[in-house]
């Protein structure tokens, strides 16, 4: 009974943050981060004694003004704790509603794919929820989903844009879910098209780093919304410097509950800052305009040089996965899978990523419309043997 009330009052209290000024939300993030560093140094020796060899004060820690003083954790490690776990459970509960009332689906029942149950199930995000393992059986996932009605789907992009594949393939039209939630790992632009033509109903983006500090979510209007309430979020370069707008590293502090261990850690998510964050939804967390779901790894171009992958959302806009390989500097080997086959040509690719790289490199692509390319994971993969050699 007291998690319910618990669950019920964090709730009400991230339904009344939604829409506070800007100015008020950062009022509740300071508080709220003054009183993490407080009582975590008070109840834990170990990291009164590390932010005291910052010289920071922590009994009258100041809040953002004081943050920077703290370095980034780059190597965190999960608390073992259980109290954590429940805490951050309850958290993560109440927060996931807020997500599907921002789509009109509050409550509703969620169906999960997943190739690690146990780990989702730490999350939080389970709460009322059937959980389907993943295999490579579709077969059988279909099957389940049959049985299954006023309900979401969520899963990672990999593993919808799998059972998408499959249901166009056997020309199934009977799995219909209300809302589709794309679980953690990029999405592609030619994904996201498919899932639409496939299950014709709305998607949300839902992204969280591996300890589940920070959560991002699209609204209805698509835009990637930082959850505030749940932790402070900083978009740093590589010194540590804020990024208004560009590319930047994820930092997070987690606020809704007291573990030291997880001050201020670098989440190892890549966003680009949205200068501009107001946005039509009504919404007022922070946005940002695109992201990598991991730091990604660049390759080495004609002359030297280091290349950026492209983030899945930038990809041309038909292809649903993308596989590089790269053995020697100056050559990339590209295979992707297509949303519609037959509309572009693998040169009309290959110019995309010669453009999108200023044509320093060399590209082999080849165009494999097979769905096994996708893998369960990821919908953009490599193996870049170069980077380590320069
Ligand atoms: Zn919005």
């Amino acid at each position: 009974m007291l998690r319910y009330f618990r669950h019920k009052r964090l709730l009400d209290l991230f339904q009344l943050t939604e829409t506070l000024f800007r100015e008020d939300i950062y009022k509740i993030i300071n508080e709220q981060l003054k009183l993490t560093i407080q009582s975590g140094a008070r109840n834990n020796p170990s990291f009164r004694s590390r932010l005291e060899s910052y010289g920071v004060k922590w009994f009258k820690f100041r809040g953002l003004e004081e943050l920077e003083s703290i370095p980034i954790n780059t190597n965190p490690t999960l608390p073992p704790n259980n109290k954590y776990i429940k805490g951050r459970q309850i958290a993560m509960a109440a927060a996931f509603q807020r997500f599907l009332s921002w789509h009109g689906n509050y409550g509703k029942k969620v169906v999960w794919i997943t190739p690690n149950k146990s780990r989702l199930l730490l999350s939080g995000l389970t709460r009322n929820s059937y959980i389907i393992p993943f295999t490579n059986n579709l077969g059988y996932i279909v099957q389940e989903l049959q049985n299954q009605q006023n309900f979401i789907l969520a899963a990672r992009p990999a593993i919808l844009s799998q059972l998408a594949l499959y249901l166009q393939r056997t020309n199934n039209k009977t799995i219909q879910p209300d809302l589709i939630i794309a679980f953690n790992h990029d999405i592609t632009q030619g994904a996201e098209k498919l899932l639409k033509r496939v299950f014709d109903c709305s998607i949300v983006r839902l992204i969280s780093d591996y300890f589940y500090g920070s959560m991002i979510a699209t609204c209805r209007y698509d835009y990637y919304h930082l959850y505030e309430p749940l932790s402070l979020h900083e978009i740093l370069d590589e010194s540590g410097f804020p990024v208004t707008s560009g590319r930047g590293r994820l930092v997070t502090t987690p606020l809704h509950i007291q573990h030291p261990e997880l001050v201020r850690y670098n989440t190892g998510i890549e966003v680009i800052a949205n200068k501009n964050s107001i946005c039509p939804c009504g919404l007022s967390y922070r946005t940002v305009d695109a992201l990598s779901y991991t730091t990604r790894p660049y390759i080495i171009g004609e002359k030297k040089q280091k290349l950026l992958l492209p983030l899945a959302e930038e990809l041309h806009s038909n292809i649903v996965g993308v596989r590089y390989e790269q053995n020697f500097p100056g050559e990339v080997l590209i295979s992707l899978l297509e949303c519609e086959k037959g509309k572009y040509t693998p040169f009309d690719y290959r110019e995309w990523f010669a453009k999108f790289w200023e044509k320093s490199i060399k590209i082999l692509l080849i165009v494999d419309n097979r769905p096994e390319i996708l893998g369960d994971s990821s919908l953009s993969t490599y193996n870049i043997t170069t980077s380590s050699h320069d």
